[in-house]
């Protein structure tokens, strides 16, 4: 049996972030074990037989962290980077709507359009009260018609579940009501109000789509503490042990866990947790969709990012343009193209996994997003089973218990699934929260992003930690 003092569970940007950060304070006593034949986790990328890269869903880097900033750059170095600007739109009644959604309503037709005043206008006469659940927070920041029109046929595509099932806490905690004055101003001088600009840009690695960030990231630490093909399929929490599919067994210190949170409870056998998970711990599955497309694509199309699709003449919610991401995500960029596509499934929302394929064809071609089917050369598909941890009403309390249940066991539970926040799941989130956890046990110093969401995602932040530097003077290297 192999012994080490942080053993950690998953290479995914949590798992890496962790490994990296105890190599960086020079504590080289460490061992990932992985399920999968590769680093990266969900943001692994794929390449396919015809040539075309694809992502587990379009992956756009929104980065909190300095710290996070200064990796991507040593990872890729600064030439392997394409910046783009981050254009997103809304397909809907036939036509694209700028986002965000709500500032743009004056591309609606009227009959919408007068709803969605109607909505504003009854909410900003008569503020709702402070929203406990999604569905909640909806009504009372985009009042009943953009509601109807738009929020609540698109979130439910995205999530999978009903928004009475869903917190009010990861949307923020203060009711930003729609700025009507904004909305009518838009309207009078017919202008599009963009939340892109030239400071609102985003980063994308020019080869290799985003598995090459955490590719190369695991080539910078030693190989063999990197275990690959290496399931786990049990955890002794009282001896400190974890067994693999091959029966390999591994014992620790402490055990950094980046598997789903679920999970955790099942392969360390805490079966007395199960209810707690059950009511709180909901989540849905993704199915991505790769349609690898000859020619090019229409105008309309050529610098969008990426578009919302709320209306049920397609079953995805989101449609990336991946080459616009990168001309090297397709074989040859003068001669093809390529859409990325997302579908939600839950116990809420049951897909026909048979057909869906077929049914991203057809609904590529409903919105126009595609002229003929002859024009697709290749098709990639891909299910992750854990895709959305879901923000639902009992998570916060689950979570106050699960979380110190096995920290008090030398467990630490973290990353998309593994803390179950959504607010902070994304690579920027995971990866700090790997490096965050690591600086806890090894410097005795207090995490942000696991701790303090709102914080987290409040601004970019300094490193070290502005949090750290007031109390904790030079402990950060
Ligand atoms: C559809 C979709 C779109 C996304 N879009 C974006 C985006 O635009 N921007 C962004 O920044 N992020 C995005 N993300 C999130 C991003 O993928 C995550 O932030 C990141 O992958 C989470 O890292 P992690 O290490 O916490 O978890 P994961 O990536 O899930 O890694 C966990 C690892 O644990 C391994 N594992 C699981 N069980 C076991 C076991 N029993 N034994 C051993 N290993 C195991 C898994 O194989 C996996 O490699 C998106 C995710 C999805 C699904």
């Amino acid at each position: 049996m192999m012994n080490v003092g942080f053993l950690i569970l998953g290479a995914g940007p949590t798992g890496l972030g962790a490994a990296r950060r105890l190599q960086e304070l020079g504590v080289h006593d460490w061992q990932i074990v992985e399920a999968a034949p590769e680093p990266g986790g969900l943001a692994t990328s794929f390449l396919d037989d015809k040539g075309f890269t694809w992502d587990i869903g379009g992956h756009v880097q929104f980065s909190h962290y300095e710290y996070f900033d200064k990796a991507m750059v040593e990872f890729l170095g600064v030439d392997g980077w394409l910046h783009h600007q981050r254009e997103s739109w809304v397909w809907m009644r036939d036509r694209f709507i700028p986002y965000p959604f709500q500032n743009n309503i004056r591309r609606l037709p009227p009959e919408d359009l007068n709803k969605c005043l109607q909505g504003l206008l009854q909410i900003t006469q008569h503020p709702r009260p402070k929203p406990h659940t999604f569905r909640e927070w909806i009504d009372a920041t985009f009042g009943p018609g953009l509601a109807e029109v738009f929020m609540l046929p698109y979130n439910f595509k995205v999530w999978a579940f009903p928004p009475e099932m869903m917190n009010a806490v990861w949307v923020g905690e203060r009711v930003a009501v729609t700025d009507l004055s904004r909305v009518l101003t838009n309207l009078a001088l017919g202008k599009d109000d963009l939340s892109w600009g030239p400071n609102n840009t985003f980063q994308f690695p020019k080869h290799g789509g985003t598995g090459a960030i955490w590719s190369a990231c695991a080539k910078r630490l030693p190989a063999a503490r990197i275990k690959l093909n290496s399931r786990v399929v049990s955890i002794d929490v009282g001896k400190r042990e974890v067994v693999t599919a091959s029966g390999e067994r591994f014992g620790y210190e402490h055990l950094i866990s980046t598997v789903p949170l679920t999970e955790l409870i099942r392969l360390s056998g805490q079966s007395h947790l199960q209810p707690l998970a059950d009511r709180g711990l909901l989540y849905s599955a993704s199915h991505i969709f790769g349609l690898g497309l000859r020619g090019k694509p229409r105008d309309e199309l050529a610098t969008k990012c990426w578009m919302y699709f709320p209306e049920d003449n397609c079953p995805f919610y989101r449609v990336t343009v991946f080459s616009n991401y990168s001309p090297y995500n397709v074989p040859d960029i003068n001669t093809h193209w390529s859409l990325m596509t997302e579908v939600s499934e839950s116990p809420h929302k049951a897909v026909n996994q048979g057909q869906l394929l077929e049914e991203v064809i057809q609904g590529a071609l409903n919105t126009r997003l595609i002229d003929k089917r002859e024009d697709i050369v290749s098709t990639w598909s891909f299910r992750a089973g854990y895709g959305y941890p879901t923000p639902g009403l009992h998570r916060d309390e689950a979570l106050a218990e699960l979380i110190p249940f096995f920290e008090e066991r030398g467990v630490y539970s973290r990353g998309r699934f593994g803390l179950w926040k959504y607010e902070v799941s994304n690579q920027d989130h995971s990866f700090m929260q790997g490096v965050e956890v690591v600086d806890r046990l090894v410097n005795g110093l207090p995490e942000i992003t696991a701790a303090d969401s709102s914080h987290a995602n409040s601004k970019k932040h300094p490193w070290p930690f502005e949090r750290w530097n007031a109390t904790h003077g030079e402990a950060v290297r």
